[in-house]
């Protein structure tokens, strides 16, 4: 919902960067909404574009579309800029959702069995986590908050953990205060200290250590059977956040050398529809992590470019 002080917010924002074309970019979860900021912009002289493509973070500015709409704007709204370099300028509004964790934190509280905690969240929550560190510290915990780069105060991004990373020798565990699964099992992917999840829609706490093991077996079985299969598709997004061209390099190489046939496979997003009748066996990711959460519509086997080492092993 946009409500009447954000639309002023932008259209001061636009105004002051003199822009007069734009080209809007929303998450899923706000595009039915954007038709309203859409008017108010239009009845105040904004030409505007909606983009209608899926849209997960920063990493998936539409530049080249703004240029090719003749488009002196790129408006993306619900991510922060994380230091993309681009050739138009691009307004990035975050957009916060409302959020007390309190009482929810406070009913599970005595599972939450550590004393120095890390709090992270995703971009939308990260409003909450002072709030989340003053009752924590009441409670007597020690509290950090991790900072890396342009991400904010606690912020991590699902190929982005480096936050989190800077604190775990000082923590005992991380807190991760949002919805969805992905970025707390990632996070608890690359750290070694338990990862609790206090899941606002769900409401509930849950420890992930032993998703650790879990996901660590996952991957080895992964490698493991991709080892009986020769052709390997390299997945490679144009997304400009997402392109990897360097670690697709890599990959190829590496994969030939172990002698099997390689194909880089180009797509902004890839799914399963745009591999149909491919005698692929394996797909090597080189972009977005979150692809492993459809590996089961791909029906392949997914690797990410940092298992490849492990082919030979
Ligand atoms: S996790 Fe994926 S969607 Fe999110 S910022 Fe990283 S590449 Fe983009």
């Amino acid at each position: 919902m946009f409500e009447r002080k954000r639309k002023e917010d932008i259209l001061k924002k636009l105004r002051k960067a003199r822009a007069k074309r734009v080209l809007i970019q929303v998450p899923e979860g706000l595009k039915m909404s954007s038709l309203d900021l859409v008017d108010f912009l239009e009845k105040n002289k904004i030409r505007t574009f909606l983009s209608l493509e899926p849209c997960f973070g920063a990493c998936d500015l539409r530049e080249r579309e703004a240029k090719d709409l003749g488009c002196d704007l790129l408006l993306h709204i619900g991510h922060s800029d994380f230091g993309l370099k681009t050739k138009i300028p691009v307004i990035y509004e975050e957009y916060e959702i409302p959020c007390d964790p309190i009482p929810l934190l406070e009913w599970h509280l005595g599972k939450l069995d550590c004393d120095r905690i890390s709090l992270v969240t995703t971009i939308q929550f990260v409003h909450c986590l002072e709030r989340v560190r003053k009752f924590l510290e009441s409670k007597g915990k020690r509290v950090f908050i991790g900072s890396s780069g342009k991400l904010k105060g606690g912020q991590i991004l699902g190929c982005n953990y480096s936050s989190a990373k800077s604190l775990e020798d000082k923590v005992d565990c991380f807190l991760f205060i949002g919805s969805g699964r992905f970025h707390p099992l990632g996070l608890q992917e690359s750290v070694k200290k338990p990862v609790f999840f206090l899941d606002l829609e769900k409401k509930n706490l849950t420890n992930f250590f032993r998703e650790r093991e879990r996901m660590e077996t996952l991957r080895i079985m992964r490698v493991q059977k991709a080892k009986e299969f020769r052709n390997f598709g390299i997945v490679i997004s144009t997304k400009p956040g997402q392109l990897n061209l360097e670690g697709a390099e890599r990959v190829r190489k590496k994969l030939r050398s172990e002698g099997k046939n390689v194909y880089a496979l180009v797509a902004d997003q890839l799914t399963p529809e745009k591999l149909i009748g491919m005698k692929i066996d394996v797909l090597v990711n080189t972009a977005c992590p979150r692809i492993r959460e459809d590996f089961e519509q791909f029906g392949k086997v997914i690797l990410d470019a940092e298992d490849i080492d492990l082919l030979e092993q």
